[in-house]
């Protein structure tokens, strides 16, 4: 991001943008935008013989639906700023998605490689006790979920130091998401954003007005992919938009270097090498440059690592004809204007990757009813599509065919019920954007749209509240 830009900056830019087209009432739009309260806390823990000082926040940006929901990020560049452009997003990636939350985030300034495992756990409970005797993390108040540097480890440690805080506290397990699946998680959340940028592709390229106005051709089969980090959003979509879809993905980028490939990067493999040697380096294709291989030829580029990477200073070298911004903010408030002068379409974060935050309310749920998906309606399903089967082949003489038989008789696991309610509320989403984008010729692109779209209902809920 160049110094001009600043993330915070760059997401007030795009709201305002679109807040410009609704008409709210003087003074709203300014109460939306900003955030309601950002805490910063400092904590020490005494790690390999020395007390350590730790610096931790978390933003709420809009309480018009409680909870408010927000991932944790590890990184040793979180700032407030960059929380509360976080914050900011969340509120309107919950809105826009139908999702009953406000939006809130939370980061903790540390380099997670830098620590042992013990040593994480110890600073994230403790990080959990600061933020928890504050009700920055409570099952109705405010649940966050794993993000950048953290996973179902550090979700399972704030959940289990929460449950000892509150002892009695019959849906502790839902102060936060995107716990394994032995400690409260569910099915299907670790690869929920990945798989959700498959769900998006496969809407979008069921609107021949869309994908034509970006020059791609009919179908997602074949396309070529260039991602930009390969961590857990990453790397699911990488694996779902090739071994399912049969797209190319034809250059990933990391840290330290690149693979590319022309004919398709196996990810199978790739992902084996990255966990064995911790880089790229010695697999086919390696190439020890990053952020040039961004702007490579290519039909669809998808940034998933970390915010501002295509900014003014490298936008109008960009290749792609299509973004899909799986990470937040990846391209800031002047490369957007720019790209779209170049008629790069792009398809905005605060959609593209709400499939976290979708699978997330889904374990929400679960925890407050105590009950796994499934677990009441399977077998009776199983019995009457089996009944219906043995009835079908009475009367026609003849044996249903085996390899469609599983296919109608298995009832619907957790895992089956998450990916169909995925599937459902990512391609709504994209329905809604893009018949917005239609409808009304002051929308110049898809980001406007989906912002009018979150921006309204947000505007909408205050105004019931009186506010
Ligand atoms: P992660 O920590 O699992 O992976 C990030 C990967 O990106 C790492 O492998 C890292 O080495 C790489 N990376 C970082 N900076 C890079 C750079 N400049 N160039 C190339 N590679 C770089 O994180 P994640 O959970 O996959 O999150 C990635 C992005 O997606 C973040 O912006 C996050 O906010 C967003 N996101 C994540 C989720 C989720 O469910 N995890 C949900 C919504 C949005």
């Amino acid at each position: 991001m160049s110094s001009s830009e600043n993330f915070l900056d760059s997401v007030n830019k795009m709201f305002d943008r679109s807040a410009t087209l609704l008409n709210l009432s003087s003074g709203l739009a300014e109460k939306i935008k900003v955030a309601n309260s950002t805490y910063t806390v400092r904590f020490g823990v005494r790690l390999r013989d020395k007390l350590e000082t730790f610096t931790g926040f978390r933003s709420v940006h809009s309480e018009h639906w409680e909870p408010v929901k927000g991932g944790i990020r590890y990184s040793p560049f979180a700032s407030q700023m960059e929380v509360e452009a976080l914050a900011a997003l969340m509120s309107y990636k919950c809105s826009l998605m139908d999702l009953p939350f406000g939006g809130s985030k939370g980061a903790l300034i540390i380099d997670p490689q830098k620590w042992r495992k013990k040593e994480l756990q110890r600073i994230t409970r403790r990080f959990t006790q600061e933020l928890a005797k504050r009700d920055l993390i409570h099952p109705s108040q405010n649940v966050p979920g794993p993000d950048m540097g953290t996973g179902e480890n550090e979700m399972a440690w704030i959940a289990d130091e929460y449950k000892r805080l509150h002892p009695t506290e019959i849906d502790a397990l839902a102060c936060v998401t995107g716990k394994p699946v032995r400690k409260g998680g569910i099915e299907g959340r670790i690869e929920a954003t990945g798989r959700g940028i498959q769900y998006v592709l496969r809407e979008f390229f069921e609107h021949p007005e869309d994908y034509k106005k970006a020059k791609l051709s009919p179908d997602l089969e074949g396309q070529r992919i260039i991602i930009q980090g390969f961590g857990n959003v990453g790397y699911h979509a990488a694996k779902f938009l090739s071994e399912e879809e049969g797209a190319r993905i034809t250059a990933i980028i990391e840290h330290q270097g690149s693979v590319i490939n022309d004919k398709g990067i196996d990810i199978a493999s790739l992902k084996e090498h990255f966990k064995e040697k911790g880089s790229f380096e010695g697999f086919n294709g390696f190439s020890s440059d990053s952020n040039k291989i961004l702007e490579k030829k290519c039909d669809i580029l998808i940034p998933a690592a970390v915010e501002g990477v295509i900014d003014s200073t490298n936008a109008d070298r960009i290749s792609a004809k299509l973004i899909v911004e799986a990470a937040n903010g990846p391209v800031t408030a002047e490369a957007d204007q720019l790209l779209s002068k170049k008629g790069v379409l792009i398809i905005p974060d605060f959609y593209a990757n709400a499939g976290g935050v979708t699978v997330s309310y889904f374990e929400w749920v679960k925890n407050l009813t105590h009950m796994r998906y499934g677990l009441m309606q399977r077998r009776e399903q199983e019995r009457r599509q089996t009944a219906l089967i043995s009835g079908l082949e009475e009367m026609m003489n003849k044996d249903f065919p085996v390899s469609l038989k599983d296919i109608v008789t298995n009832g619907a696991t957790e895992i089956d019920l998450v990916r169909s309610g995925l599937e459902e509320t990512m391609r709504n989403g994209y329905k809604r954007i893009s018949r917005k984008w239609h409808a009304d010729k002051r929308i110049s692109d898809l980001r406007t749209a989906a912002m009018v779209i979150a921006i309204k209902r947000i505007a909408d809920s205050y105004y019931f509240l009186g506010i």
